[in-house]
């Protein structure tokens, strides 16, 4: 008896033969040694035209297969001719990083194997490799073991800081809503805090006007005595305080609030204390550097992102904290169709203990940079970009400029010494210096209304030579305005 053939596995396209593959992977292995030995000779930032790329992209309608051995090379280099190049030493940008060698090697072997990490019997040494990064990185804040679960970013940690918050102060809100609640949820950032707190009450049901942004002082730290004097009003108008969050280096201007000072108060009043240290959280891997996020060792949870200045690729955030508990309560849910394999272990499984499902191996990584850096190459990487830091705060008043931020990070913010500049003044330099292709860098209105020049140091290649072509770029952009 014979049989019809039944549908053939092989689909082409999706599947190359073995020959096709390894042409395309030393493909792959030539790009990228390419670009990461030539990254600084190139214009750091593209020359924006949107029809130019509506007109890339036009002849691709699907109609017909393309060759993967020209289409992919194609679209790498037009990638590489329109995008800000963050890996570049002249890149003084939003903390985004150059990728660690081997956080490049750990997404191109997390892409192949492609785990699913939401349950933990399909990929548990996956998952335990997460947790072993969790547990390490939470010993830069606390003694004892951490809990904490990957996100895809900060600002996915910072909405799980909410909705673990909310679940500590309110078990029932996981229930019957946060509109059962008896008294108005709200919650306290600085005004010079990341709106992704904002987000996250949206996103949670509280509202934007469930946020309070406590005013700063002249040094740009939340003021702790408005906070006091805000809750206080809250009180006496029927809210109800559950989340003090403090930041660790804002994305403006590099801030850290006093966190000592904050804690005391959100103990006082009960509720959780959150420290959103995405960018300035690695500054306690430097032992010198380690002093200036004090305090933190009091946070019921913090906020921090490998893809900043642990210089791992896009993305992998991280929310960690001490109360063991918590995740699970606010995430906890039992399935029918989930594995339930490996049960006897008592593991975490991910999808019962995060905001997300399905799950990408975004630790790996940063276990990989870890492991071949160790503590002692990532602190002496985090010095080097402080000594860069401090070096061009140097460089610019001596140069003529004014720095108008104080924060012992690398992030500088200038305005010129001798002129009170309006926010279009300071656009019309970083726009005629971005445009040069010589340096990336932004503007910033501080929160106490100074607009400045924003640089950050976010690479771990920036040196003195590229301060050096940062102060010059921006000198002659600054004369060439006076002009
Ligand atoms: C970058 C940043 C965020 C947001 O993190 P993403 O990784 O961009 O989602 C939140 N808070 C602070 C202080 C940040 O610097």
């Amino acid at each position: 008896m014979t049989r019809e053939p039944g549908p053939q596995a092989a689909t082409p396209g999706l599947l190359l033969d073995e020959a096709a593959r390894r042409r395309l992977w030393r493909t792959l292995e030539g790009f990228i040694e390419d670009y990461v030995r030539r990254v600084d000779t190139l214009p750091v930032a593209p020359r924006l035209d949107m029809p130019a790329l509506r007109a890339l992209l036009a002849p691709f309608t699907f109609e017909s297969p393309r060759a993967p051995d020209e289409l992919v090379p194609q679209i790498a280099s037009a990638l590489v001719e329109h995008q800000v190049h963050v890996a570049h030493p002249c890149y003084f940008g939003l903390f985004n990083p150059a990728p660690s060698t081997l956080g490049i090697a750990g997404e191109v072997i997390a892409a192949a194997l492609n785990p699913q990490l939401a349950a933990w019997s399909h990929s548990p040494l996956a998952a335990e490799i997460e947790r072993h990064v969790i547990r390490a990185l939470g010993g830069l804040f606390w003694d004892g073991d951490a809990d904490g679960t990957f996100t895809t970013a900060g600002a996915e940690a910072n909405m799980t800081a909410v909705l673990c918050a909310l679940a500590h102060r309110w078990p029932n809100a996981l229930a019957d809503g946060v509109r059962a609640l008896p008294q108005s949820p709200v919650c306290y950032v600085s005004a010079e805090g990341h709106h992704s707190f904002v987000k996250a009450a949206r996103n949670a049901g509280l509202g934007d006007r469930a946020v309070r942004h406590v005013p700063v002082r002249g040094d740009l730290t939340m003021d702790p005595q408005q906070l006091r004097a805000l809750i206080a009003a809250d009180r006496a108008a029927g809210c109800d305080p559950f989340l003090v969050v403090a930041t660790a280096g804002t994305t403006g201007t590099g801030t850290i609030d006093p966190l000592g000072a904050v804690a005391e108060i959100a103990r006082a009043e009960g509720a959780w204390f959150h420290v959103d240290a995405a960018w300035g959280g690695a500054a306690r891997i430097a032992p010198a550097w380690r002093a200036a996020l004090a305090g933190i060792e009091e946070a019921d949870s913090v906020t921090i992102d490998a893809h900043k200045w642990l210089s791992v690729p896009m993305t992998a955030g991280l929310f960690l904290t001490r109360n063991h508990d918590i995740l699970s309560k606010t995430f906890a849910f039992d399935t029918a169709y989930m594995p339930r394999e490996g049960r006897e272990f008592s593991p975490v499984d991910a999808y019962a203990h995060s905001i997300q499902w399905s799950r990408r191996f975004a630790g790996l990584k940063v276990f990989l940079s870890l492991a071949a850096a160790g503590w002692d190459g990532y602190a002496a990487t985090v010095s080097h970009m402080f000594e860069v830091g401090a070096l061009l705060r140097e460089r610019l008043a001596a140069a003529g400029w004014r720095i108008v931020n104080q924060t012992p990070l690398p992030v500088v913010c200038f305005t010129p010494a001798d002129a009170a500049w309006t926010l279009d003044d300071h656009q019309a330099v970083v726009n005629a210096v971005v445009r040069s292709g010589r340096a990336w860098l932004s503007t910033i209105v501080t929160g106490t209304g100074q607009p400045a020049l924003r640089a950050c140091i976010t690479n771990y290649r920036t040196s003195s030579e590229h301060i050096d072509t940062l102060v010059d770029a921006c000198g002659a952009a600054r004369r060439a305005h006076r002009a």
